[in-house]
């Protein structure tokens, strides 16, 4: 069976990365906001310290769960992230609020 044109050689992921700027500190912002009162929060993602690994061959490789808790009302805001084997995020989830942009968080 052909295995389409794609030959992965060893410095394959390394090229992957290195284009790849906003990968290359292994630090992603989450921003989000408080459905009940509009607090807005930043929460920062290391991706190689924070990530949970499934350990399943199916799905995502990677997950991250987080509760935020603001200082102006008691709503929890919980985010539910899930990444693939190169750190990417496939999925993000959230209950109790709402992602926003970065531009929105500093408006
Ligand atoms: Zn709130």
């Amino acid at each position: 069976m052909e295995k389409g044109g794609i030959k992965m050689g060893p410095g394959f992921f390394k090229k992957l990365f290195g284009k790849r700027e906003e990968d290359s500190s292994g630090m992603l912002w989450i921003y989000s906001q408080c459905d009940k009162c509009g607090e807005k929060f930043r929460t920062l993602v290391r991706k190689y310290n924070d990530l949970s690994p499934t350990y399943k061959d199916d799905g995502p490789a990677y997950i991250l769960k987080k509760e935020l808790i603001g200082a102006c009302c008691p709503n929890r805001i919980n985010l539910s992230l899930e990444f693939d084997r190169n750190y990417r995020k496939i999925s993000d989830e959230i209950t109790g609020g709402h992602f926003i942009s970065k531009e929105e968080y500093q408006s």
